[in-house]
C-alpha cells in the first residue's frame, strides 16, 4: 500500500518543536517541507531587508533540523500570494501528495490566500489541514459575556487566563525521525545583510535566548522600561519568524515558577505575550485594519503635511536626545526597546502631527521583528486610534521620559556619543550653546507648543 505523504508549508513557524502542522503531518507518514519566499508581496508589506535576511537564515537553520529527521525542505521564489497558491498546488501534483498541512497566519491577505488554497485543493480531492501554531489559545476561544469580541485588553486577558487554566495547553514535541530518503533540495537564496552578531538565526539560538532571559524574569517588571538595561527577552524577532513559539516561552516561564500557577498568571512578561495574542485577535475581528484604517471608526486623523519633520524623525535628527537615540537603535540594530517605541510613536504622531501610518510603515521597513498585528496595534495604541489605545491626552514628554527612564543618560551616551560629555541633567535636553559646540541639532519642535496644539486638535 502507498504510504501517506504530505507537504508541510512553513511560513512564520520556522521550527521543528511545537509545530502542530509538522507534528501532525509526520504522524500520518512522510513529510516534504516547503518554504516560499513571496518577493513582491514582501515589498508591498514593507518588510525590512534585515527581517528578510533573518528569515532566510532561519529557513536554512530549519532545513538542518528537518534533515536530521529525514525531512527535506525545498525553498522557492514566488511573486506574491496568488503565485504561492499556484506553486503549492503544482507541488502537491508534482509530488502526488495526499494534501497540505500548515499553521494559520492571521492578517487579512494571508487568510484569503489560505482560504483560496483550501478551496482549490479540496476541489482536487486533496486534504488541507490547518492549525494554530502562532498563538497559545486558538483565535475566537474567548468572547465577552454578550458573545462579542473583546476590544479592551484587561477583560480579554482575564478570559484568556481562565481559558488557559482549564485547557492545560502544552507545546508539542519534535516529531520522530522519518523513514524517507532525502534527495536534492531546492534552495532559493534570498539572503540579506543584517546584524547576525545580535540576532543569530534559528531555533537553537531562540532557545538559548529564552534560557538566558528566564533567570532575569523576576526582575522584568522592574527593568523592562529601562533601555540601558538588557531587561527584556529580545525574543521578538524569533517569535515573529516562529523560530520559537509563544507556547514554548510561557511553558518555560511556568517551569521557572516551579509550577506555581498563581504567581505565573500574575507575571508581567506573560501579560506582554498576551498582548501579542490580543492584537492577533483584533486583526481577525477587524479586517478594516488590514486596509490601513483605524480601529476606531470615529478616530481623529492627523496629518499636518510637514514632511520635513517626518524626514528628521526618520534620520534621528529631531534634536531630542532620547528620540534620536531610539531611532538610531532601530536603524543600527533592526530592533527598538518597547518604552522607546512608545516614545518615538507618540512624538511623531502627537507632537509632529504626522499620520501614524507613516511611522508604522517606517518601522516595518526597518524592524527585524516587524509583525503586522503587533506593529499596527502599537502604533494605534500610541496614536489613540486603536483597541484599548492610550487616551488622546496621553502624550509622553520626550524630556521627562528621558529623565525618568534613562536618568544617567547611559542609553543616550551609547547611541548619541556626540552628547557623551554632557552631565546627567543637560544630556536630556542640551542648551543651544551645547548643541552648537557638539554638533547636535536644534529641537525640531517646541514641546510645550506642540503639546498644546495636539490637545486642541485631538480633544
Ligand atoms: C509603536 C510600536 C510598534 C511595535 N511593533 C512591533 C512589531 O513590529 N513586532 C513586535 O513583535 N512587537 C512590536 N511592538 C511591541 C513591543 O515593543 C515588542 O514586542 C518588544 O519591544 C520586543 O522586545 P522583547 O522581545 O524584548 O519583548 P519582551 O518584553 O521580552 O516581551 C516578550 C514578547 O512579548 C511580545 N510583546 C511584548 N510587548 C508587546 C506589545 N506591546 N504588543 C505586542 N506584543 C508584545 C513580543 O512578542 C515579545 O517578544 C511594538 C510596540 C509599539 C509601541
Amino acid at each position: 500500500m502507498r504510504k501517506n505523504i504530505n507537504l508541510v508549508w512553513f511560513r512564520n513557524d520556522l521550527r521543528v518543536g511545537d509545530n502542530p502542522a509538522l507534528f501532525y503531518a509526520a504522524e500520518q507518514g512522510a513529510v516534504i517541507g516547503i518554504y516560499l519566499e513571496p518577493v513582491e508581496q514582501r515589498e508591498a508589506h514593507d518588510d525590512a531587508p534585515c527581517k528578510i535576511g533573518f528569515i532566510y537564515d532561519s529557513v536554512n537553520e530549519l532545513r538542518k533540523k528537518l534533515n536530521k529527521l529525514n525531512i527535506p525542505l525545498h525553498s522557492f521564489k514566488v511573486k506574491d500570494y496568488q503565485q504561492s497558491v499556484e506553486k503549492i498546488v503544482q507541488l502537491v501534483e508534482q509530488y502526488n501528495t495526499d494534501g497540505v498541512y500548515f499553521n494559520n497566519e492571521y492578517p487579512f491577505n494571508e487568510r484569503n490566500r489560505d482560504d483560496e488554497l483550501e478551496k482549490v485543493l479540496l476541489g482536487k480531492g486533496k486534504e488541507v489541514k490547518r492549525f494554530d501554531g502562532d498563538v497559545i489559545i486558538p483565535p475566537n476561544s474567548v468572547s465577552t459575556g454578550k458573545g462579542e469580541p473583546y476590544k479592551v485588553f484587561t477583560p480579554y486577558k482575564k478570559s484568556w487566563i481562565e481559558f488557559h487554566k482549564t485547557q492545560g495547553i502544552s507545546p508539542l514535541p519534535i516529531p520522530s525521525k522519518q523513514d524517507f530518503k532525502i534527495e536534492k533540495q531546492h534552495d532559493y537564496d534570498f539572503g540579506h545583510d543584517y546584524r547576525k552578531d545580535l540576532w543569530p538565526a534559528g531555533e537553537l539560538a531562540a532557545q538559548d535566548r529564552l534560557k538566558e532571559f528566564l533567570p532575569k524574569a523576576g526582575y522584568y517588571k522592574e527593568h523592562r522600561d529601562i533601555p540601558a538595561v538588557k531587561g527584556t527577552s529580545m525574543l521578538s524577532p524569533y517569535l515573529t519568524v516562529g523560530a520559537i513559539s509563544a507556547k514554548q516561552c510561557i511553558e518555560s516561564l511556568l517551569e521557572w515558577y516551579e509550577g506555581d500557577q498563581e504567581a505565573f498568571y500574575l507575571d508581567t512578561w506573560l501579560s506582554e505575550i498576551i498582548w501579542r495574542e490580543f492584537y492577533r485577535q483584533i486583526i481577525i475581528d477587524n479586517p478594516q485594519i488590514s486596509y490601513h484604517l483605524p480601529f476606531k471608526k470615529d478616530a481623529k486623523e492627523v496629518w499636518n503635511g510637514q514632511h520635513e519633520l517626518f524626514e528628521k524623525w526618520c534620520q534621528a535628527e529631531t534634536g531630542f536626545p532620547l528620540i534620536d537615540a531610539a531611532m538610531r537603535q532601530l536603524i543600527q540594530t533592526g530592533w527598538m526597546h518597547n518604552r522607546l517605541r512608545m516614545n518615538v510613536a507618540m512624538f511623531l504622531n502627537k507632537l509632529c502631527l504626522i499620520d501614524w501610518r507613516e511611522g508604522e510603515a517606517f518601522f516595518m521597513r526597518h524592524l527585524i521583528d516587524g509583525d503586522f498585528a503587533s506593529n499596527n496595534g502599537g502604533w494605534q495604541w500610541c496614536s489613540s486610534t486603536g483597541a484599548d489605545g492610550a487616551p488622546y491626552f496621553r502624550i509622553m514628554s520626550p524630556i521627562t521620559q528621558s529623565q525618568r527612564f534613562d536618568p544617567q543618560g547611559k542609553f543616550i551616551r551609547k547611541l548619541v556619543p556626540e552628547l557623551a560629555s554632557l552631565n546627567n541633567k543637560d544630556i536630556h535636553f542640551p542648551t543651544s550653546q551645547q548643541r552648537k559646540e557638539l554638533g547636535y541639532p536644534e529641537p525640531i519642535i517646541d514641546y510645550k507648543e506642540a503639546r498644546k496644539a495636539a490637545l486642541a486638535l485631538l480633544s
